[in-house]
């Protein structure tokens, strides 16, 4: 059982929603991306840092491309 809700780049995502890189937070700079749910938590744009902390700040719903 884990009820974080951070995680860092390189680990896989569990909830589909909008997360906030917390460094860029810290920074004083807002970015917020969306991540789908089994998507590995990619580096930040912004950040110098090569490992950042995405934060999960809403769950959205899944969203299913249709073929
Ligand atoms: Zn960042």
């Amino acid at each position: 059982m884990n009820s974080s809700r951070t995680w860092k780049s390189g680990e896989r995502c569990r909830v589909t929603g909008s997360y906030r890189c917390q460094n860029c937070h810290l920074a004083g700079r807002e970015m917020v991306r969306e991540f789908e749910a089994g998507k590995v938590f990619p580096m930040c744009d912004t950040c110098p840092e090569k490992d950042v902390t995405w934060r999960l700040l809403e769950r959205t719903a899944p969203v299913r491309a249709t073929a």
